[in-house]
This record gives C-alpha cells, sequence and structure tokens, in this order.
C-alpha cells in the first residue's frame, strides 16, 4: 500500500447505544483497577523502588488512579546502559518482524479501544470524544509507521557508477530516550515509542509523571504484542530528578521529546555538550508549545468561523499544543462574532470527564489549574473579561471556559501559553493586520483562517508562518498520514509526526560502493 493510501481509525459513535453501554462498561473495569502498583520495567525486569507517586483522576482528585515506583539518577542510568547493552541485537531483528509488532500493537489497541478510553477519562481527564481521538491516533501512528518502515527497509535506489555496485540503506541509531506530554499521554507516546522501535533502535520511554498508569498499560500492549522485552525500559520518576541523567548519558543517542518550550530548550542544550566517552552528536527531536491563532475574516461563514474558534479553543479544556489561543477578527465582523460566540462558550458543560453530557473536563492538575487562573488575572487587566473568569463548580480541577476581549499583542495572554480554556480576541484592521498580528509569535506550530475570499486564502497560505495551517477548518484534530504535524519557531523541530518524513528522524542513512571486477 502506498502511504498515501493509508486510511485513518474510524471514531466510535457514542450516540449508539450499544457503543455507550461498551464505554460504560470499560469505565467500571478500569475503575476497578485503580490504586494498583505500578513497577519500573528496566532491561526486561519488573523494578521496585521504595519511592512511590500516586497518579490522581483530575476530575476527582482523592481517586487514585494508579501508584508508581519513582526512579532515581542511578536506575535511570541503568535503563540507558541496558538498552545500549540489547542495541546490537535489537538492530538485528529483521525489519518485517518490528513492523509485524507495529501491527499487533494496532490489533490490540483496536480490541481494546474503550479499555484505553477509560485509562484516558481517569488519568488525563479526557471527555469520551476526546479519548477516542487519542486512542484512534495511537492506532494510527502504528498502522503508518508500520506502512513507512516497509518503505525505509532495506536498499534503496541510489544511481549507479558504472564499475561499481552503489547501495545505501537505512541503519538504527541507538538507544532513543523518549520523553512524552501528558497531554496526548497516548497517541504521542505511541508515536515517538513506535517510530523509534520500528526503526530498530531500543527505547528509554520515561512518561509524564501526571499520565503514567496509561504509558505502563501501553508498555504492556507492547509485550503482549511481541516486542522483546528489553527493547523498552519504562523509567517512572520525575523529570527534574531523572531527566538531566537520561539526556546526558554518553550512550544515548537520540532524544524524542515533546512538551513546553522551556523544556525542550533545556533538553537541546543539554543534549549539545558532549559527554566523556560520547563518540556521537547527539539528536533531538523536540516538538513543543503554541500559541495558535485564527484569523476570522470580514468575508466568512460567522458560523462555522465562530464554531471552529469554539472547538479548537475549549475542546480538552484548551489542553492542545494546537489549541486556538488566539482569535483574530476583523473589526468589521467583531462585535458580531462575540455576540455570536459568546452564548455558545455559556453553554458549555464542565464536569467530570467520565460523564459524556460534559463537553469540558478538568483540568490536568492543581498546579496547572492555579497557573491558568493567575493568567485569567493578568488577562483581566489585559482586555475585557467576557464570560469565564474563574474555577467552574465541583471538586475537580474545574475552570470556566473563558474569553477576554480587546487584547493587545504586547499583552501576556497573547504572547505566552497558557495551556488552558482561556481564549484571547483580537481586533485586525484589515486582513493584512490579522496575518501581521498572528505571526506575531515566537511560536508557529498551528493557525487557522476562515475567509471566503480566495486571495486572501492565497495569502495565508503564502505569509501565514506555521507548521499546520488550517483553510475554513477548526486548528485542533491533525489526522496522522493528511496532516502531518510539527512545528516552527520556538514550537520545535518541525518533526512532521504522523508524516512520509517521520521516520527519517530515527535512522542514519550508510552508504556502500563496491569496485567491481
Ligand atoms: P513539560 O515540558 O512540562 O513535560 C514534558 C515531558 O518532559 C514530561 O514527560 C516531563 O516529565 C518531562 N520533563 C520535565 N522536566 C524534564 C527535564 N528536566 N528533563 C527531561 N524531561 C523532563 O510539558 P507538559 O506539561 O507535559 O506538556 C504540555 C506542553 O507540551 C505544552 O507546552 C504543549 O504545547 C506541548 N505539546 C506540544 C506538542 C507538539 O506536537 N508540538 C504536542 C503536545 C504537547
Amino acid at each position: 500500500m502506498l502511504l498515501s493510501e493509508f486510511r485513518n481509525e474510524p471514531y466510535t459513535d457514542f450516540s449508539v447505544p450499544e457503543n455507550r453501554a461498551a464505554m460504560e462498561s470499560a469505565q467500571a473495569q478500569v475503575r476497578a483497577a485503580f490504586g494498583q502498583e505500578y513497577a519500573l520495567f528496566l532491561g526486561g525486569e519488573q523494578v521496585r523502588t521504595a519511592a512511590s507517586r500516586p497518579s490522581r483522576n483530575p476530575s476527582r482528585p482523592d481517586e487514585i488512579v494508579g501508584v508508581h515506583c519513582q526512579a532515581d539518577a542511578e536506575l535511570a542510568r541503568r535503563a540507558v546502559e541496558s538498552a545500549h547493552a540489547y542495541f546490537a541485537e535489537f538492530a538485528r531483528v529483521p525489519a518485517a518482524e518490528r513492523v509485524a509488532i507495529l501491527r499487533r500493537a494496532a490489533a490490540g489497541l483496536r480490541a481494546r479501544k474503550h479499555e484505553f478510553n477509560a485509562w484516558l477519562v481517569y488519568e488525563a481527564g479526557k471527555t469520551w470524544v476526546e479519548a477516542e481521538a487519542d486512542t484512534s491516533e495511537a492506532i494510527d501512528f502504528c498502522d503508518y509507521y508500520a506502512l513507512a518502515m516497509e518503505k525505509l527497509a532495506g536498499p534503496q535506489p541510489v544511481s549507479q557508477i558504472p564499475g561499481e555496485r552503489d547501495e545505501m540503506r537505512y541503519l538504527p541509531l541507538g538507544v532513543g530516550l523518549v520523553i512524552p506530554p501528558w497531554n496526548f499521554p497516548l497517541a504521542i507516546l505511541c508515536g515517538m515509542t513506535v517510530a523509534a522501535l520500528v526503526t530498530g533502535n531500543p527505547v528509554v520511554l520515561k512518561p509524564s509523571s501526571e499520565t503514567p498508569t496509561i504509558a505502563a498499560q501501553f508498555c504492556r500492549l507492547l509485550l503482549d504484542a511481541g516486542l522483546p522485552p528489553r527493547a523498552i525500559s519504562l523509567v517512572t520518576g520525575s523529570g527534574a530528578v531523572v531527566g538531566d541523567g537520561l539526556v546526558q548519558h554518553p550512550l544515548t543517542r537520540f532524544i524524542a521529546f515533546t512538551g513546553s518550550r522551556d523544556v525542550g530548550l533545556r533538553i537541546n542544550e543539554l543534549a549539545a555538550r558532549p559527554q566523556p566517552g560520547q563518540i556521537w552528536i547527539k539528536r533531538v527531536i523536540a516538538e513543543m508549545g503554541g500559541k495558535d491563532a485564527i484569523i476570522v475574516d470580514a468575508e466568512c461563514d460567522l458560523d462555522q468561523a465562530v464554531q471552529g474558534v469554539l472547538v479548537s479553543a475549549f475542546g480538552y479544556q484548551g489542553q492542545k499544543c494546537s489549541a486556538c489561543s488566539r482569535a483574530i477578527v476583523h473589526t468589521g465582523v467583531y462585535e458580531a462574532f462575540l455576540e455570536k460566540l459568546i452564548p455558545k462558550v455559556e453553554a458549555i458543560r464542565v464536569g467530570p470527564a467520565d460523564d459524556p453530557s460534559h463537553y469540558m473536563g478538568p483540568v490536568i492538575s492543581q498546579s496547572a489549574m492555579q497557573s491558568i487562573l493567575r493568567y485569567i488575572e493578568i488577562g483581566r487587566g489585559e482586555g475585557r473579561l467576557l464570560t469565564g473568569g474563574g474555577r467552574a463548580d465541583g471538586a475537580g480541577y474545574f475552570v470556566q471556559p473563558t474569553v477576554i476581549a480587546d487584547v493587545l499583542p504586547s499583552a501576556r495572554i497573547f504572547r505566552e501559553e497558557i495551556f488552558g480554556p482561556v481564549l484571547a480576541v483580537s481586533r485586525a484592521r484589515d486582513f493584512p493586520h490579522a496575518l501581521e498580528l498572528a505571526n506575531d509569535s515566537e511560536y508557529g506550530l498551528t493557525g487557522g483562517v476562515y475567509s471566503t475570499n480566495q486571495q486572501h486564502l492565497e495569502q495565508a497560505r503564502d505569509q501565514f508562518f506555521v507548521g499546520n495551517l488550517y483553510l475554513n477548518r477548526k486548528c485542533t484534530g491533525a489526522m496522522v498520514g493528511a496532516h502531518p504535524f510539527g512545528g516552527f519557531h520556538m514550537s520545535g523541530t518541525d518533526s512532521k509526526a504522523g508524516g512520509p518524513d517521520y521516520l527519517l528522524l530515527f535512522v542514519q542513512a550508510q552508504s556502500i560502493a563496491e569496485k567491481l571486477g
């Protein structure tokens, strides 16, 4: 199959009674497994530690989803060294076998989709629909990278010098350190991990401390799919405690990171400094934050624009790197846009994520909530608060969807990533000014334009400088295969996950020329 013929995993329709029942029963099954203790997994063995950390349900923080052993610097070192000791053997596993493991992992995820959805509901605070998108994307990554690896395996086409046999082939790099964020705790974790594995690299996986149970469940699934146990190590622990040691270890060959700008830049800096005994330049694949804008032009379908901004800003509580956190609206439709938007925002139901009548669940943690509320206070002084502005009812980490209008480009809420349900709305004089405002950011991840003016759409294609540009549709929800994902500027290294070139980041090409006769 050609990569362009790849098809995404279809989403479950939860309006169908059987599907609702299946999801409810998966939630009950997962709740019954709450509170279990999870060990680290190093060199093919479970390792328990004296220190452990609970992972909580952000909808009801007194509920403990799982209890996780915590690595220290010494265990982190062991993880890298045991992965390195297995590298030569893993690199010799035929590509077809590694591809088959990914296909079995995809099948396993598909068979246990609602169970994984339920873990996402309870540990990450995802609503059913958001959890379904996360699990489906993980399935897509397995299937897509399996297909992509089939194209990379074996000799690549090169021209032939007369009298020589000329070849080029792709080799794995070595130990890959995979550091995912909590906001796509299955899809992004799975994507970076299986990309590294299918190309022949043993992985040391350090998941986010917010969502380690999903990571542990996924590791078990990979082992069930036939992954050799020594090919993956699961190192749960604080990024601040084990992160530097994992990144700086001389046997770490590359780092695949997705997370915030500051942590990404630190990893990049530490990885660039060679350590005693290190014999390569570490490769860093870093996808980072966003301050994504949707432009609403004077000529547009305003209802569609309002809907697109609404779902992009408040889906998963605004905790997506691709979330619309700035709406830049043409002055000609500015008030009309707000008049249509505000009632829709006020109609959003916020509450526990396991109740599908809620469009928004909790934010991930107490500290995330506090940080978002601080930004809302800053925003009150920087613009006109139109709706929201505080906590929503309930014991969970619930924050009201918040809209602050008349925000100038100098405002902090225009410039800094808030990572919560807070939308800044700014007025543009005309379309070129809207583009200028949209581009006025150190980030460059996603962007959207609602316009029926073809010339303006062409101008946006030429001048809106973001890794993922969406015209007349929402700016979230990139699909594997169709929308390779990655950002410009401080949004990252533009790795284009889910695209045809992604696996090239995990290999090195070797050229071999043999003189004949
Ligand atoms: P984060 O940077 O706080 O953490 C990301 C990961 O890094 C976690 O696993 C964390 O434990 C680890 N970490 C923390 N300190 C570390 C250190 N010193 N060394 C090594 N690892 C360390 O980010 P987060 O809060 O988990 O995720 C939210 C951020 O991720 C947002 O900025 C969001 O925009 C970004 N994000 C980007 C993309 C993308 O594709 N560009 C996708 C999802 C999320």
